[in-house]
């Protein structure tokens, strides 16, 4: 073309210079935080799917549903080869997909017993409509059109176009919390964000994410970890709203606000104990192992709860019951031991009683305000799960997969 010629742009360099199709750095990830879709709009936007492939046909319904199961992007679904189902050496199945964004052939993703039998059952259709092809050279989402031989995939592009339609065809997609959700954030590439910040949110390492969605550095995954700690701060506000002293009063009630530093010195001065924090120096020094009082938090004024711990407060009040129960019967015991550790019936009154107030308090809310602080009081509660639980080693998986109706 001579533009290694003088004057030219590419004056000076040698006449054989080229670029190949490999020297053109990639364009960067589209940022992806925040774009996640909420598990209600997943949720009915699986209750719709019968309508979406009424609109097109199978193949466009069951690549939705596999973008929503396996997070992969929309060409990497719609290119899938008809053998691209493989199990692992427990025999658990993995999709065999190709990255074609950073040209990675021949990935591999774990996924779930249902995706994998929607697979399955997908490969011997495609099978029965093209009896005389080679399986090799077939694929899984064959387009209706022109596609005699079965090696035409269905189109990324359609897909994106007829998704559109249908989204717009459908009723409000209204949250937990009374809003309704805007229509134009969800497209095809949503169900990636959304499979990634699932993961995330239920606390999967950042190394296993990036492997998962086979991103090149670390950077595009942490995106995902940076939109975690954001939802786990104003849940934890949310839920600190709702903190109670050991006979039930609200801490800070109605008064919200509090200054920071005294939320911060609260937060660093206390431990957290089975069903709620506690505020004793010693015992706060000690990491939570130097109670004085042998764990009787509710007698004691260095403790309180909140609204998370609910639940614990419950499984609480049971393991007393049983536990009395328990040692009535249990004759091979002396009498002072039994009387020493059977609960006090003050212990589990009050135990009761605090149980009561809480959830009182809580039925005061409004409904929105009560499925607020539910889902908050359920992520400050994963978080602490995560907290305790860390895993140091590679951990399972957690299934994740959208419930859809059968
Ligand atoms: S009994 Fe009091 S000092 Fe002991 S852990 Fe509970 S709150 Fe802390």
């Amino acid at each position: 073309m001579g533009l290694t010629r003088p004057g030219e742009p590419l004056a000076g360099l040698p006449d054989d210079f080229v670029i190949h199709r490999f020297d053109v750095p990639k364009p960067p990830e589209p940022s992806e935080e925040g774009q996640d879709l909420p598990a209600e709009v997943l949720r009915q936007l699986g209750t719709h799917l019968d309508a979406f492939e009424s609109m097109t046909c199978y193949e466009m319904r069951l690549s939705v549903e596999l973008l929503m199961d396996t997070g992969r992007r929309p060409e990497e679904i719609c290119r899938l080869e008809l053998n691209c189902l493989t199990r692992d050496g427990q025999g658990k199945p993995v999709l065999l997909y190709n990255n074609w964004k950073e040209q990675r052939i021949g990935r591999q993703l774990p996924i779930h017993e249902p995706t994998a039998k929607l697979i399955i059952a997908q490969q011997k259709r495609v099978r029965a409509r093209f009896p005389d092809r080679t399986p090799s050279k077939l694929v899984l989402l064959p387009t209706q059109n022109l596609n005699l031989r079965g090696e035409r995939s269905i189109d990324s592009n359609h897909l994106s176009a007829t998704h559109r339609e249908w989204v717009e065809s459908l009723p409000d997609f209204v949250l937990d919390d009374g809003t309704v959700f805007d229509k134009e954030k969800i497209f095809p590439y949503a169900y990636r964000h959304s499979f990634a910040q699932r993961h995330a949110d239920a606390g999967v390492a950042i190394d296993v994410l990036a492997e998962l969605m086979d991103h090149d550095s670390y950077e595009t995954t942490r995106s995902y970890y940076r939109v975690k700690e954001v939802r786990l701060r104003e849940a934890v506000e949310r839920v600190r709203k709702m903190q109670f002293d050991r006979q039930g009063k609200r801490i800070w009630g109605t008064v919200t606000t509090v200054l920071d530093a005294e939320r911060t010195r609260r937060a660093i001065g206390a431990v957290v104990v089975p069903f709620g924090t506690c505020s004793e120096p010693t015992n706060v020094a000690a990491g939570g192992g130097a109670c004085p009082l042998r764990f009787r938090c509710v007698g004691c004024d260095h403790f309180s709860t909140d609204v998370s711990y609910l639940p614990d407060l419950r499984t609480y009040l049971d393991d007393l019951l049983r536990q009395r129960e328990k040692l009535k019967s249990m004759a091979e015991a002396d009498d002072w031991a039994r009387a020493e550790a059977t609960p006090s019936d003050e212990e589990i009154t009050r135990i009761r009683a605090l149980i009561q107030r809480v959830t009182d308090d809580v039925e005061t809310l409004t409904e929105a305000e009560r499925a607020e602080i539910q889902k908050a009081a359920a992520t400050v509660r994963q978080m602490r799960q995560n907290f305790l639980g860390m895993p140091r080693i590679r951990q399972p998986l957690p299934d994740l997969r959208v419930e859809r109706p059968a």
